[in-house]
């Protein structure tokens, strides 16, 4: 295939999976099945293949259901925008190679779990055990040489943010953090290594407050309002993966 076909191809590929994920991490979070048909939110009428297609769907239909004109969220184009990026991305950073699958496979439940936490401020079980699974099989056959790093990284991850959380309790008497942020952190060092913790607590933190201030500030919330944390965890991981080779010139992970 051209150079420009193919990416092409994976832009659009990218970007029909994300739409995908978009609307599974919404049925589970209002607890429908995954199974039927896509349907208007609002009239319930089914939406037409053509309707269904990335970003063309969107604008064929001017944003609206065609049955009963309600708005269709522009999260939907959105998000398939950035998954379509996403796929490009990474298969630019790792080739299009077992690695780049792997990768690819493992980040793509990352948006999954942080798109269900932002929803239902939960982190999904099933999503995070599979990328658990994922990971050690990448670990198995790729890259044997990085166990000891990732099981570190996995033990330290889950057990330093459940340290926090106690503390926080003990402080504030009152939950700070899920305990499933724990075990995100925890696949995250499973994925990036231990050395990845520390950087990536950081800047979820700074994404996460920043994200809080803004809203409390423009008054969409308020101060005592739960916020998600995980999608800052997961958007901060993804920034060291992508920023990895630079940070760590003479030893790349991948
Ligand atoms: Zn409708």
């Amino acid at each position: 295939m051209e150079p420009l076909t193919l990416w092409g191809f994976l832009f659009f590929s990218g970007a029909l999976f994300g739409s995908f994920i978009f609307t599974t991490a919404k049925r589970l979070a209002q607890g429908q099945s995954l199974l039927t048909p896509s349907r208007c939110d609002a009239c319930g009428a089914p939406i037409s293949p053509l309707g269904l297609v990335p970003f063309v769907g969107w604008l064929v239909q001017r944003g609206r259901c065609r049955a009963c004109k309600t708005p269709i969220s522009w999260k939907y184009p959105c998000f398939e925008l950035i998954n379509g990026l996403w796929v490009c991305w990474v298969f630019a950073q790792n080739g299009l190679n077992g690695a780049g699958y792997f990768t690819l496979a493992i980040t793509e439940l990352f948006w999954l779990l942080a798109l269900l936490d932002f929803l239902s401020l939960e982190i999904a079980l099933t999503p995070l055990l599979l990328a658990l699974l994922l990971r050690g099989a990448e670990l198995t056959f790729f890259a044997p040489e990085q166990f000891i790093d990732a099981l570190i990284g996995l033990f330290a991850g889950a057990g330093v943010l459940h340290w926090v959380r106690s503390l926080y309790f003990f402080l504030r008497h009152r939950e700070g953090l899920g305990e499933g942020d724990a075990t995100l952190l925890g696949l995250i060092g499973f994925w990036l290594g231990w050395q990845a913790l520390l950087p990536v607590l950081f800047l979820a933190s700074l994404l996460g407050v920043l994200f809080a201030l803004t809203l409390i500030l423009f008054r969409f919330a308020t101060i005592r309002q739960e916020f998600a944390f995980g999608p800052w965890l997961i958007l901060a991981s993804f920034v060291f993966w992508s920023f990895q080779p630079l940070l760590q010139p003479g030893r790349l992970f991948y």
